[in-house]
């Protein structure tokens, strides 16, 4: 048997692999494990976590490698427990573990565990691997004298039961407090997520069902398989919701984008977040009314809001004074409580990207730019085939790009955006104050009036400046042109193209094409219900 010491650095910056069996498994028996652990050997895994002493006798005699043993046993209360006394640990050491890993958390707690720790380390001589799910536990079991904490249990305990997947800033936490090694475990089952746990100063990875556990990994691509199965039922009915700041748009949607059902109501933008929950949940309730006459039962809802939104948790990260209050709002949770629908929430720019992705001109696209133009100018971006939100949910500011040093003022508090430049306030500028809209400049223009083309001409030229910038950058296939002002408006188009070719390099090899959103009014609509169908 190796010394402990060299057991345990065996183990830095390793990764250790975890080979237990559910009760049901066609893999509970020894020798499986073995196998599993020889396989995980001659893949590169320097460890090996296992379960019971007949299973560590079978993998000791396969695998030259530390093992983590445990001991899972059902106590009084019916929960398991994670080697729950000294003689088990001393059978897992007799059996050929390096190191015991225990169940340190309130609970384990209770039954001993920390007197427990103390007396594996001194009689038998083996570190001691504390599993643990919060701060405080881990800070008892290194005061006990534990010689590594594994976040193991986190999302397992009552307190944590929230948790529900890896979370680094944990790791981090966990180094930040202790002074031993912290060794990431649970829920890891991608190579990010092992960069993420090293990147965050833990000491080893382990992983185990994405490894050792064909009948998750199997489940997991059964549900891939019948969530595309299911993505084709044609009947398959969601909620869109379009929240802007002055105008709610609602739909019913079906998988094929037809909309079934539509409404629009005023936004009550200045009355706070209570009043725009409340409000979102009378539109939701009367596409569910909608539903119900026509038999549908709808599969989730989708809201397109206006701000930047945690896509995960459905908070909205930030939302700007267009309206007040909303930073920090979860409408996914507040409507999901309400109706019992799993509810998705996206920035209503990135949901137009969606729609066009699903409905749109950009459904062959893996790279495309979508620009909307209209009281705002907002952006949607699709890189590789996935929807581009950035670390902070914060990409795709395309109105934003400065394109005029010391220009206008912007809503955003800079000067000199494209925002202002290529908005509606900034077309019915460049048309001198002969036109009463910005519908009436695009009419005019189509029918040749040739100050309302110059006008149309100029906001090209700037918009042009500012899609440079999009195009040069991220190279994409399509340029989609949403919002009013991209309506009916051919000229628009045909000038804006003719400014990217002289801003763009190598214009003639990237055979762009710039066309305007074919979705019309519900654009916002079909997004949301897009995004919906994504969750559900
Ligand atoms: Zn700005």
């Amino acid at each position: 048997m190796q010394t402990s010491a060299t057991s345990f650095d065996q183990l830095r910056g390793r990764l250790i692999v975890s080979c237990q069996a559910f009760e049901t498994s066609p893999f509970r028996e020894p020798a499986s494990m073995a196998r599993f652990a020889l396989a995980a050997v001659q893949g590169g895994a320097r460890g090996i976590r296992a379960n019971g002493p007949d299973d560590i006798r079978a993998i000791r005699e396969a695998v030259d490698v530390p093992i983590v043993g445990l001991w899972k046993e059902k106590q009084p209360d019916g929960e398991i427990l994670i080697t729950p006394t000294l003689e088990g640990a001393r059978e897992l050491v007799e059996a050929g573990a390096g190191l015991i890993a225990l169940d340190c958390t309130a609970r384990g707690q209770k039954y001993g565990a920390l007197g427990r720790l103390r007396r594996i380390r001194k009689e038998l001589g083996v570190p001691v691997l504390a599993d643990i799910a919060t701060i405080e536990e881990a800070v008892q079991a290194a005061e006990a004298g534990a010689d590594a904490v594994l976040s193991t249990l986190r999302g397992y305990t009552p307190e944590t039961r929230h948790v529900t997947r890896f979370e680094p800033s944990f790791i981090a936490d966990l180094v930040r407090v202790l002074r031993i090694p912290v060794i990431a475990e649970g829920r890891i089952d991608t190579a990010h997520q092992i960069w993420e746990a090293l990147d965050a100063g833990a000491f080893a990875v382990i992983i185990g069902a994405a490894i050792t556990r064909p009948e998750v990994i199997t489940q997991k691509f059964v549900s891939a398989v019948d969530g595309w199965d299911r993505s084709l039922d044609p009947k398959r009915t969601f909620i869109g919701i379009d929240l802007g700041g002055s105008c709610t748009k609602s739909g019913l949607v079906t998988n094929q984008g037809e909309l079934l059902w539509q409404s629009a109501a005023s936004t009550p933008w200045n009355s706070g977040r209570e009043a725009l929950l409340e409000h979102l949940e009378r539109c939701v309730a009367a596409c569910i009314g909608a539903a119900r006459d026509r038999g549908i039962e709808p599969q989730a809802i989708g809201l397109a809001t206006a701000g930047w939104v945690d896509p995960s948790s459905g908070e909205v990260v930030y939302a700007t004074e267009n309206l007040p209050e909303w930073t920090g709002a979860n409408p996914a949770a507040f409507l999901g409580k309400v109706f019992g629908l799993p509810v998705a929430v996206e920035n209503d720019a990135n949901a137009l990207a969606v729609a066009e992705k699903h409905f749109g001109a950009a459904k062959d696209a893996s790279d495309f730019v979508c620009i909307t133009l209209g009281t705002g100018v907002g952006g949607g971006v699709y890189i590789g085939g996935r929807l581009n939100r950035g670390r902070h949910f914060f990409a795709n500011a395309l109105g934003h790009i400065p394109i005029v040093p010391d220009g206008e003022p912007c809503t955003c508090g800079q000067s000199g955006c494209l925002e202002p430049y290529a908005n509606a306030s900034a077309l019915m500028r460049y048309g001198h104050g002969n036109y009463k809209s910005c519908e009436e400049i695009v009419a005019a223009a189509n029918s040749g009036d040739s100050n309302a083309q110059g006008a149309i001409r100029v906001f090209a030229r700037y918009l042009a400046i500012g899609c440079a910038a999009h195009v040069n950058l991220f190279d994409p296939e399509i340029l989609i042109l949403g919002g009013g002002l991209a309506q009916n408006n051919p000229l628009l188009i045909s000038a804006l193209t003719e400014e990217l070719a002289k801003r763009v390099i190598v214009w003639p090899q990237r055979h762009l094409r710039v066309q305007a959103s074919a979705l019309g009014y519900a654009a916002g609509v079909l997004g949301a219900a897009a995004v919906a169908s994504l969750s559900a």
